[in-house]
């Protein structure tokens, strides 16, 4: 590993102390948590883009987690990083995910709103933490610090202030390690592939729509220029022109980092969290195909009106399941219920639930 990657060395470590496994590193050891976590299994259940059951063959969010836990480990090991602390960051970067994706998450947050809201990069940290229960010496996961700080993404400045050296970043405006970094861009780059397949599975996205785009565009002339479309068939032929895309990404956000590295004279892990920007990147051309990507998702498919109906169930859900246990506090679970912080509990509980789950207690209670 390059001497700017995380390693046992330079790592943090734990809030609380434990004995070194004979067997695992302590980034493997954290993968292995998570894996094991309820909250992880939960993610199977949870909206991506399409609700759980409109079709068994979409995106779920754990669906999408190994996705984007695939594309981080290829990144961390081309570039000589920690592959096995990439690989975790990415199986839990969606871990504090509402039911039914961002609708889900947006109309919490406007639940919560007078009362510290809700970020959903910051529930993640509270799954890990505080949520999980599954160990006598300690509360949460008691995962490495560098886990945590890439599972943090974003975060206010108020709960940052609250979370000591893992909130850091956000008051000092410095950068995560690199491993957290290739999460960020493989999330992206992994979203916006497999939202434009799933849109096209769905039906919403028809060839021609895709070839608006183009980037996509491009990418399926080339390919049709080297084989004979009229005898393979558009499913196939929309697969490998995504696969196409998806290389293009990876391929370039591999050779522009180790270039900004280089240039930036990058030493240390110091050095990267002092730098004065990322250093895992894009290439300004690729990156304008990637925004491309999203502006021609959000117009074309997360604001269609299938999606939108989708999601306006989902909102009543949320609100009437919210507005119910605050004012039934007792039907929580033992597990959530901290007196003293009644909102935040609900906000815990609900953001814990599958889509299914929230579907079926808001059936019982109509
Ligand atoms: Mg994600």
């Amino acid at each position: 590993m390059k001497k700017y990657a995380v390693s046992e060395d330079n790592s943090f470590g734990r809030e609380y102390p434990e004995n070194k496994s004979p067997l695992r590193n302590d980034f493997q050891r954290d993968r292995d948590r998570i894996l094991h976590s309820a909250a992880f299994r939960r993610l199977m259940y949870k909206t991506q883009v399409f609700v759980n059951h409109e079709g068994d063959m979409f995106r779920t969010r754990l669906t999408h987690s190994l996705e984007v836990s695939q594309i981080s480990r290829g990144i961390a090991r081309s570039l000589g990083l920690n592959e096995d602390l990439s690989e975790t960051i990415a199986l839990a970067h969606d871990l504090g995910h509402t039911p039914f994706g961002h609708a889900g998450q947006d109309i919490l947050n406007r639940c919560m709103k007078s009362h510290g809201g809700f970020e959903h990069n910051y529930q993640s940290l509270r799954v890990v933490d505080k949520l999980e229960k599954r160990y006598c010496h300690f509360p949460g996961l008691n995962l490495t610090f560098e886990s945590r700080e890439g599972i943090l993404k974003h975060c206010s400045k108020k709960n940052a202030i609250l979370l000591g050296r893992v909130g850091q970043r956000f008051i000092n405006k410095t950068y995560p390690s690199l491993e957290a970094q290739i999460v960020d861009i493989a999330d992206a780059i992994a979203y916006n592939i497999h939202d434009l397949e799933d849109g096209y599975r769905s039906g919403i996205l028809s060839i021609s729509k895709l070839r608006q785009l183009d980037f996509f565009d491009e990418s399926y002339t080339h390919l049709i220029n080297k084989i004979n479309a009229n005898q393979v068939d558009e499913k196939v032929c929309i697969y490998e022109t995504l696969r196409r895309m998806m290389f293009i990404f990876i391929n370039d956000v591999t050779n522009n980092s180790l270039q900004l590295l280089r240039d930036s004279n990058i030493k240390s892990i110091d050095d990267v969290r002092n730098h004065n920007s990322t250093l895992i990147d894009l290439s300004e051309h690729v990156e304008s195909y990637l925004s491309d990507c999203r502006n021609f998702l959000r117009t074309n498919l997360y604001e269609h009106s299938r999606v939108n109906e989708m999601t306006r169930n989902a909102q009543k859900v949320i609100v009437d399941l919210f507005n119910y246990y605050v004012d039934n506090f007792e039907a929580l679970p033992n597990d959530y219920k901290i007196r003293e912080k009644k909102y935040r509990s609900v906000a815990d509980f609900l953001s814990g639930m599958t889509d299914r789950f929230a579907n079926e207690i808001h059936k019982s209670l109509n």
